[in-house]
This record gives structure tokens, sequence and C-alpha cells, in this order.
């Protein structure tokens, strides 16, 4: 894919535009939408392409990838949300290096967040990431039956109690498929289980629910995304993971 900056800023644009026009579909403001670029496995001249053709936010996965590119554009008006599963010994790049983290997904994860946040001084906002379709390999609290939800909840109360997070909202990644309405009862599910955790956990506001990738996004923002995080349908395919970058 030709990933000139000119060429990026058509497909942004286009995407965007997909967006306001599903978000007014579903009598939803446009502004409520929030669109990452995510910028996994794309090189650092990518990125200042992007910034070039006018982005400003940026979902990555992988901590040490990331942080050629995010020093790339240091001290550019640009927000870096981590969006991949995290190991606990690179919470440290987090706390140094991004804005957001989309994909806290377990208790003892935010624990060292905090801690680390502490020394530094920092607050962070973060999305809790659930697994509502029962998939094994998904990372992200159980919540794919009902009768689970209660499980959480102590867990959120406990993340909730910590000084230096702030609890955002909800994050989820439904299972892969070809056909985006496959997505839509796992959206709704995510938005039935953000008003349940309100309703049963004081004092919790999630405001917000990042959902929705190249295949699903549409659909994501009919039924309330405040976060798409899409990468492919505006930077074409991902270079093989063996590329150097
Ligand atoms: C890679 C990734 C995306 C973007 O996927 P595309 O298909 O490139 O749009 C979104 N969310 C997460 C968690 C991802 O890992």
């Amino acid at each position: 894919m030709n990933n000139t900056s000119d060429e990026i800023k058509k497909r942004f644009e286009l995407v965007r535009d997909q967006i306001d026009q599903a978000a007014q579909r579903s009598g939803r403001s446009s502004q409520a939408v929030n669109l990452l670029v995510v910028t996994k496995g794309q090189p650092a001249a990518v990125i200042r392409n992007c910034f070039a053709a006018g982005i400003t936010q940026f979902g990555e996965n992988y901590p040490e990838e990331s942080v050629e590119k995010i020093t790339a554009l240091q001290g550019e008006p640009v927000h870096w949300h981590m969006i991949g599963h995290l190991q606990s010994r690179k919470a440290k790049i987090i706390t140094e290096y991004f804005d957001m983290m989309h994909s806290v997904d377990r208790l003892s994860l935010a624990e060292k967040l905090n801690n680390l946040l502490m020394e530094r001084n920092r607050i962070l906002p973060i999305m809790l990431e659930m697994n509502v379709a029962d998939e094994e390999s998904k990372s992200g609290w159980n919540a794919a039956h009902k009768e689970a939800w209660d499980l959480i909840i102590p867990e959120i109360e406990k993340i909730q109690a910590l000084s230096n997070l702030r609890i955002l909202g909800l994050m989820t990644m439904p299972p892969f498929s070809a056909n985006p309405e496959d997505s839509r009862p796992y959206f709704k599910k995510l938005v039935e289980l953000g008003q349940y955790l309100e309703r049963q956990v004081n004092g919790l506001q999630l405001s917000h629910l990042s959902m929705g990738t190249s295949e699903d996004f549409l659909v994501a923002v009919e039924e309330g995304a405040t976060y798409v995080r899409i990468g492919r349908a505006i930077l074409g395919p991902r270079p093989p993971k063996t590329t150097s970058l």
C-alpha cells in the first residue's frame, strides 16, 4: 500500500466520514467517537506521514516496538494508546510513554501500573478489557456469561481504589469474522455489562467504550463505541512481522 501522507489522509478522511454517518444514523454525536489509528507493525516513517496527514491519536500493541515511533514524534501534540496485551515486566514503558491504556486485563497488572505511576506522580486513564465471547485465547475478564459478571465486581472495586489509575470505560475485541454483523451481539453485551457494573459498583462511571476495528467499526459506532481502533482500513495490510523496523 502506498503510504504517502496524501494517501493516508484520503483514507483517514474516508473512514472518518463513514464513522460520522454511522453516528448520525444511530442518533449519536459524531464528536463522541474518537478514531485511533493503529500503527502496530508500521515503521516510524509511516507514523511521520500519519502526523503530516493530521493524525494525532495512535494505537500501539507492542511496547518495545512503539518506543521508537513515539520518540520519532516526540514534542508533537500526539496521543499514544496502548491497546495490546501487556506483560507486567513491560508496564514501565506504558507509564513513561503512553497517554491511555485500553487493555488492562487483570488486577495484578493494574496494581503494577499503579505502583509505577505513584513513583512518577502520574495519573493514567485506563479501560478494562472484557472477554465477552468466551474465547480462551483472548485476554480480559471472563464476561461471556452473565453468571460470571459478579466475579468481576470485587476486582473492579480494588482497581477503583488505586490512587493513580482512572477507569474510563470498557474495551473488547470480538472474535474475528469477515461479517461485521457477527460482532454486534458482542458489542451489545459489552454495553449491557457496562450498565450492570455501573449499577453494582459504587461511584463507578464507565463513560467510554473502546470497540471496533477495520472489520466492524461501523457496527461498533452504531452500538455506542467512543473509541474505534483502526489500522488496515487506513494504512493497508501490516508489513510482515519479521521485517525489521
Ligand atoms: C490490530 C488491532 C486493531 C486494529 O485492527 P485492524 O484490523 O488493523 O483495523 C484494533 N484493536 C486491537 C486490540 C488490535 O490488536
